[in-house]
């Protein structure tokens, strides 16, 4: 890490929940790939029961929503996203079957073998890529299905400088095939894996907080952790273009077994 850049663990949360409430999406995706997601997952009926965990503003969600039947649940553990999640299920007039719910991904109330469909984009890195895998399994129905997306080395050896940004933020970055050989041994049959593609990252996300950064340092001048948060920001933005061919995010589709 280079001195005057601190690691994304060092900030307030309060600071990182206020600015990812002024975006669209808090992660790379987009509603094409969203899609593409969940054609890979069968069988699911108006009786279904899909949760989300790691909403956010629940974007993702509701597309989720307008292209499988059943009843969607959203998980965020901060209030802030639960509620702009919530203002977004009525605008889409969803709310009848799409609900946010404040609550933790690795302390979960539902029962056993309960949950036709667990989704996640860009969230599971939270709690640990294997470690949720293993722990949601037990909530799904058998035969039921996974779909996360996930940080992912695209080559086997990558420049020094990207790999010690990722050893910092998420060290369980990893390759595709690592990957798939995790889900399963977590006790699914991964039935699908492929990367999401520059515009998630580029389009969807980070073109959209280029604007959301000036507003949100306007409204923060002279506050020198939301400068160096920031800062922070823009730095892995440019690392992403410097070193998109090394890494990504790729969504990882799985049948519980
Ligand atoms: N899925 C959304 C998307 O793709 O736009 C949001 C992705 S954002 C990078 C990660 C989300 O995980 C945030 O909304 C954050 O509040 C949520 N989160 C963090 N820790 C969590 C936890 N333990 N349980 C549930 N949600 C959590």
């Amino acid at each position: 890490m280079s001195d005057n850049i601190k690691s994304i663990h060092e900030f307030d949360v309060n600071l990182i929940v206020e600015y990812y409430t002024t975006v669209k999406r808090q992660g790379p995706g987009s509603p094409e790939i969203t899609k593409k997601a969940l054609s890979f997952v069968d069988g699911l009926t108006e009786s279904s029961h899909i949760v989300d965990f790691g909403c956010g503003a629940g974007v993702q969600t509701m597309v989720l929503a307008q292209n499988a039947p059943g009843k969607v649940t959203g998980i965020d553990l901060f209030p802030q996203f639960v509620d702009l999640f919530n203002a977004n299920a009525n605008d889409l007039n969803l709310q009848d079957r799409v609900k946010g719910e404040q609550g933790s991904m690795d302390d979960l109330h539902f029962q056993e073998e309960s949950l036709d469909l667990i989704w996640c984009e860009g969230a599971i890195y939270n709690i640990g890529f294997e470690k949720g895998l293993k722990y949601w399994q037990r909530f799904l129905k058998p035969g039921g299905y996974v779909a996360v997306s996930e940080a992912t080395w695209f080559t086997d050896e990558r420049p020094a400088e990207i790999q010690d940004f990722w050893m910092d933020a998420y060290p369980e970055i990893d390759t595709l095939p690592n990957k798939m050989a995790q889900m399963q041994s977590a006790g699914y049959l991964p039935i699908a894996a492929f990367m999401l593609p520059e515009n998630c990252w580029i389009e969807h996300f980070y073109e959209p907080q280029v604007q959301a950064q000036e507003d949100y340092l306007k409204k923060h001048a002279g506050n020198n952790a939301a400068e160096d948060f920031i800062k922070n920001q823009q730095h892995e933005t440019d690392l992403y273009y410097k070193y998109k061919q090394f890494y990504g995010y790729a969504f990882y589709i799985g049948k519980k077994l």
